[in-house]
């Protein structure tokens, strides 16, 4: 999941007076600040938008939370929680409007006009963000507060929104002296300007290279579902007629998985992890080497030896050390596992040699070719033979299945619910007893200004504190649409990451919490990640592929022994799954770790020196090239954070195998805890006391080990306990 907006710590702040915005205006009224009409608790007016509207109607939203702001801090009355932090919690709401269509906006509508409103107002909103935190007189309400929480009667889950907020205040600089604040603010707004123009090179790298294919015969091996996606790709970018690869995952990753032209798979594979590096004026280093030298100095500015100390502060790992260990464990045995892949790709290709074909030597192009072809030796399996069993629509009814089952929830069309495009649906969820829950939004299709990959937002989150507000959450994939009546079949990657999303999407219709910033998705990013990698699982259970994985051409469910062989497949090519991403997370730490406010680090060299100390087998590439690595220079976000996802997935294979040992996949009692203690939970409680109230115990690194086929370093390190460790 990916935060759509960068908003330093304002992003999970509510916000703004109603009383302001129901004050007499001139019309016409800015649409993208009136509060949100219509049924569901009221809807975005996404049918609405004016880009043009987006700055008057931020600066607006910005003074009017000021103005709260300043209302909070002139109160006579001594600080409490009431006056101070749900006061807090209660402003912004107008900004969060705003903000939440403009995120939209970033992420799927990030066409050439959006793009010149985001340049300028990327830094504005930084300062914006910094002038709350820097707000000595609110901040001094909100330590009173703090200081007095554990006597005046508060609610365990108004305890942690108090300790929540001082922390995050005091993270992003509360404490620092005038100096500090001054610079601090520089730095915020230089940042901002510089992610926004990384996330924009990369999106015109995306966009404007791609592979235009005449020839039917450099065709060969392509199955007929990626020709069509070519075909309808190339009719869209003005190649009627002809193929294209798009410089997407999306299309990327089928290609070098069964394109027979290599030369043709090379090109692909150049194109794609050259995306930021092409030393032109998208190239992304020189912003890198800026954003990695200021964000050394904010660091040491708030008293951090590194920006990787800083941002793990309030994780579960806590440290940079902790987190490299977890990863270091994992590196080796998956390493050595990638040796064993490419050595049976290699036999396979000297055999193809010995045939009459041209000698080849495994390189990084090849992977996914041959891989392939030692997936059908080994296990009898043939990826391209589940693709026909994997519509998009019957995999979509396979989430809805899943939740009923699991959560009770019950998924309804709403039709008439504003959207940004035509292809993107809206569905009502309601809880077994009929309560509504709130919106899913899926939207799909690629298109030009949507960001690639695959991500869920919330654009309004769950509470109650004001009375109820239902959650409004998104799912957005990059599918090539298909042409019209066609379904859309997809890989069997890509509908695990459809369950992924899905995950994610459910943590925030499940929230069931008094305060927004506690709500949903709103928890420690290495804890974020378990909810949506535990939902993956259930693509493969016989229940969703007997129902909802049905041939495209007779609506016969996937042969039984097809399921079987996938099953036993499961763990294969694990090692380049482990290291290609353990690579991009170990890259990510250690350019946070090195980084110094004095030192210009060159992305490239760095990246090459790092990965020849790790040992990284010559045949794999990093998931995310430093130069391209959103998740790490689009924002913070993730910064010094990619290990998350392997953190967060010692929690969800561990939690799974609390599903096998009750005896299966639907066990209610099982799905009754995950839901009470997880999905539901938000960030009331601190997520190892969560994650231990599900599982009764802290988790190990065992169950991530057997996951993936890698042997357990041993087996009394799982059931150590009290310390909150995920994986220590
Ligand atoms: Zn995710």
């Amino acid at each position: 999941m990916r935060n759509a907006l960068v908003l330093g710590i304002v992003v999970a702040i509510a916000g703004s007076s109603e009383a302001l915005m129901a004050a007499p205006e001139p019309t016409p009224v800015n649409p993208l600040l009136a509060p949100w009409t219509g049924p569901y608790g009221g809807v975005p007016p996404l049918d609405r938008v004016k880009v043009a509207d987006f700055p008057p109607a931020l600066e607006k939203a910005m003074d009017a939370q000021l103005a709260e702001i300043d209302a909070i801090v002139r109160n006579p009355e001594k600080p409490t929680f009431s006056n101070t932090i749900a006061a807090l919690e209660s402003s912004g709401k107008a900004f969060d409007r705003v903000s939440n269509i403009f995120g939209i906006y970033s992420s799927t509508m990030n066409l050439k006009d959006f793009q010149a409103v985001e340049t300028d107002m990327a830094p504005k909103l930084a300062a914006f963000g910094d002038r709350i935190v820097q707000n000595r007189e609110l901040f001094a309400r909100i330590e009173a507060v703090y200081a007095a929480r554990e006597s005046v009667g508060l609610t365990p889950e108004q305890k942690r929104l108090t300790w929540l907020d001082h922390t995050n205040f005091v993270h992003a600089g509360a404490k620092l002296d005038a100096a500090g604040m001054k610079r601090m603010g520089e730095i915020n707004q230089r940042l901002a300007t510089l992610f926004t123009k990384f996330s924009q090179n990369l999106l015109a790298d995306e966009h404007d290279h791609l592979l235009v294919i005449d020839r039917e015969s450099d065709l060969a091996g392509l199955p007929d579902s990626v020709r069509l996606a070519a075909s309808a790709a190339a009719e869209a970018r003005g190649h009627k007629g002809s193929w294209a690869v798009l410089n997407t995952r999306s299309s990327m990753e089928p290609f070098l998985t069964y394109a027979d032209r290599r030369e043709l798979r090379e090109k692909v594979w150049r194109t794609y992890y050259r995306r930021g590096d092409n030393d032109d004026a998208k190239d992304n280093k020189k912003g890198i080497t800026e954003i990695l030298r200021l964000r050394a100095e904010r660091a040491g500015l708030l008293g951090f030896p590194t920006h990787a100390h800083w941002r793990l502060e309030n994780t579960m790992a806590k440290t940079p050390e902790r987190a490299i260990d977890l990863m270091e464990a994992v590196w080796k045995p998956a390493v050595a596992r990638v040796h064993e892949e490419v050595a049976d790709m290699q036999a396979v290709a000297d055999r193809e040699t010995a045939a009459g074909g041209p000698r080849i030597t495994i390189a990084p192009w090849d992977y996914r070719y041959y891989a392939e072809k030692v997936r059908k030796e080994k296990y009898d399996l043939d990826q391209n033979a589940v693709t026909p069993y994997l519509q998009l629509e019957k995999l979509r009814e396979g989430l809805f299945y899943t939740a009923d089952r699991l959560f009770g929830l019950k998924f309804t069309p709403a039709p008439g619910v504003p959207v940004v495009d035509p292809d993107i649906r809206v569905w009502e969820v309601k809880d077994a007893g009929g309560k509504h829950l709130g919106l899913w939004y899926f939207d799909p299709y690629a298109r030009a200004g949507k960001q690639s990959g695959a991500w869920m937002n919330a654009y309004r989150n769950q509470s109650r504190f004001e009375g109820e507000i239902p959650t409004i959450v998104s799912n957005n994939t990059n599918f090539v649409k298909g042409k019209p009546g066609e379904p859309v079949l997809i890989s069997w990657d890509d509908a695990t990451g459809l369950f992924h999303e899905f995950g994610h999407a459910l943590h925030g219709l499940l929230s069931s919490v008094d305060y927004p910033s506690l709500s949903g998705t709103n928890v420690a990013r290495d804890y974020v990640e378990f909810p949506s990698q535990i939902l993956e699982h259930w693509l493969s259970t016989p229940e969703v592929l007997n129902r909802f994985a049905l041939s495209v051409r007779t609506g016969a469910p996937v042969p039984r022994e097809l399921v079987e062989r996938i099953e036993r497949a499961s763990k294969f090519n694990q090692g380049f799954a482990t290291v290609e991403y353990l690579a991009g997370a170990l890259v990510d730490m250690k350019l946070h770790l090195a980084a110094t406010p004095g030192t210009d680090i060159d992305p490239d060299a760095f990246e090459k020196k790092a990965l020849a100390e790790l040992g990284m087998p010559k045949e794999v590439v990093m998931r995310h090239r430093t130069p391209q690595f959103g998740h790490i220079f689009s924002s913070d976000g993730y910064s010094a954070g990619y290990y998350s996802y392997l953190w967060s997935d010692t929690l969800s294979a561990d939690a799974w195998e609390a599903f096998e040992e009750a005896g299966g996949p639907w066990d209610p009692a099982v799905a009754k805890k995950l839901r009470d203690h997880v999905f539901s939970a938000g960030n009331t409680v601190d997520p190892a006391e969560a994650y231990r109230a599900f599982r009764g115990r802290d988790p190990g690194i065992d169950a991530l080990m057997r996951k993936r086929g890698f042997a357990p370093p041993s087996a009394s390190r799982s059931r150590k306990s009290g310390s909150g460790a995920a994986a220590d």
